[in-house]
């Protein structure tokens, strides 16, 4: 039986735990936060509605193998996400443009409307250095769909939410989880193997320098109205710093309260002025966060594997985190000749 570490409870930490535990290894989850989840982490508020902490996660994908393996741990509920952005005349259009967004905007302001303040409040730099062919081809739907996942089979929330499927997917008699607990190096020695799903530059003290991330300042706003809008997500074309805002009661099974709505807008900023919470990796043109990258990755102890958004450095949804963790644990429960 081997004793396994895994640092991180996000989804990815969780997927490996759960897969190994089913294997007969033991494990423990330790995480800094105090609670389960990592960034699809959800509460209900004391408005009675549902939050999700680090702004709105919407599962979607196509990939049968990950809904199989999580409608173990949860019942769902149907859900299909449509984004409508709010123009400077106070009228609400679908967003990617579509047809209908034609009607109200003329095709050669798309971008400038649409993509260059979303664009530039998220990355913070202009939207020729994010995307210097934009102009060639401006991303618009030559038809009327106004889903923002149209290709995604299967688009639901959980019923109970992210943090119960997690607590789900973590009991198991074999997984312990240590909340509030910050990795340590010495902590590694009383484990046979670690999976590892912080930020790997952290792991090796930025010796050779920072991964850079963007982040996002969250605020929160009650108004004393039944609703502001239908519309669950909202993005701003002004020039405000806010990028967007979800109105929580908007999403199905996310509570209900009739005298007053809960209402979240998003500030992106540089991840250093944001207590280093790491949301958007950042890939530049010139790759050089990917050398970097390497050269850390170079260096990682034969014992350890680095897992998910941070530990990869790559920005990945859900399902792509829960993937990529099923093949991870099992290609080393293989080695080990354990499946
Ligand atoms: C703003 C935002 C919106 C998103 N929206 C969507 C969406 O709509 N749909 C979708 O599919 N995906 C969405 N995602 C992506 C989704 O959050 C990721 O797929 C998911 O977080 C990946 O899980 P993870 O386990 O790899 O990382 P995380 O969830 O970040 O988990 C990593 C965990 O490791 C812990 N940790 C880090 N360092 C240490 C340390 N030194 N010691 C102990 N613990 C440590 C952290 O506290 C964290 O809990 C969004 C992401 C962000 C940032």
């Amino acid at each position: 039986m081997k004793n396994v570490l895994v640092i991180g409870a996000g989804l990815s930490g969780v997927t490996v735990a759960r897969q190994l535990a089913h294997r007969g290894c033991r494990v423990t989850v330790i995480d800094q936060k105090n609670h389960v989840g990592g960034h699809c982490f959800d509460y209900e508020d004391s408005t009675g509605i549902r939050v999700h902490k680090f702004g709105p996660h919407i599962f979607h994908t196509s990939n049968k193998r990950v809904t199989d393996w999580l409608s173990r741990f949860t019942e769902w509920v149907d859900y299909e996400h449509r984004v409508v952005a709010e123009l400077k005349s106070g009228e609400f259009v679908p967003f990617p443009p579509n047809l209908n967004t034609m009607k109200f905007i003329h095709s050669d302001d798309i971008i400038n409307t649409f993509y260059r303040p979303y664009s530039e409040k998220m990355w913070g730099v202009t939207l020729e250095e994010i995307n210097p062919n934009i102009f060639h081809r401006v991303p618009m739907r030559q038809d009327f769909e106004d889903r923002y996942f149209p290709k995604s089979s299967f688009q639901k929330f959980p019923k109970y939410g992210y943090t119960n499927l997690v607590s789900e997917i973590l009991s198991h008699k074999l997984i312990t989880v240590k909340l509030g607990t910050p990795f340590s190096k010495e902590m590694m020695f009383n484990y046979d193997f670690t999976f590892n799903s912080m930020s790997i530059d952290e792991f090796f003290d930025y010796k050779y320098g920072m991964l850079p991330y963007r982040s996002i300042r969250f605020h929160h706003k009650v108004y004393q109205v039944e609703k502001l809008t239908i519309f669950p997500v909202v993005n701003y074309t002004n020039n405000s710093s806010f990028t967007r805002r979800t109105e929580w009661k908007n999403f199905p099974g996310h509570g209900f309260n009739g005298d007053l709505t809960l209402v979240t807008e998003e500030e992106p900023c540089d991840f250093r002025d944001n207590d280093f919470q790491r949301y958007y990796p950042i890939s530049d043109p010139k790759g050089e966060n990917r050398i970097l990258y390497n050269r850390y990755k170079s260096e990682i102890p034969s014992n350890m594997v680095f897992i998910g958004r941070c530990g990869m450095y790559v920005y990945i949804n859900m399902d792509q985190a829960i993937s990529s963790a099923l093949s991870i644990s099992q290609k080393v429960l293989l080695e080990w000749g354990a499946v």
